[in-house]
């Protein structure tokens, strides 16, 4: 019986080649390169100098084609892309916008409504830190307490 391996990439079963001590990869072209895919990947991740070539050689790269370029000649050959670009980004301005309203409770603000032993006011909050009264209703908006042991303005 020919001893075998199961390929750690596709999970063939096949005959183990005797020149190879740890064989873990079967010999199929996708298998071949997910092995030298993972030594890269190690090779990167461990050794100082095989990092720093790779980055060189990026940077390298990357001199000689210039992302912006890239960019300005896609942009310049697909003005559909940049139309609905430019909507998208108005509707996120806009949305942003509307989201800039008052964020923030001030109790210099508020005109308070005064009864017999409380003090309250309906008013809109974003966030619940940012409000220094006591929230009884809900998060978005509810029915706030003046607290007893604040300062008055
Ligand atoms: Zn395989």
């Amino acid at each position: 019986m020919t001893p075998t391996i199961t390929c750690i990439s596709c999970g063939a079963v096949v005959p183990r080649n005797p020149r190879l001590k740890k064989q873990k990869y079967c010999s199929a072209k996708a298998c071949q390169k997910a092995m030298r895919r993972s030594w890269k990947k190690k090779a990167y991740a461990k050794n100082k100098s095989y990092r720093k070539k790779h980055l060189d050689r990026q940077a390298i790269w990357r001199e000689q084609r210039p992302a912006h370029a890239y960019q300005q000649q896609y942009r310049e050959s697909h003005p559909e892309y940049v139309n609905r670009n430019r909507e998208l980004q108005r509707t996120r301005n806009k949305k942003r916008q509307r989201a800039q309203a008052p964020m923030i409770v001030n109790g210099n603000s508020l005109s308070l409504q005064p009864s017999s032993d409380v003090t309250y006011a309906v008013i809109q909050v974003k966030k619940l830190k940012d409000c220094k009264w006591e929230l009884v209703h809900g998060y978005n908006a509810g029915i706030i307490r003046a607290r007893e042991d604040l300062p008055h303005y």
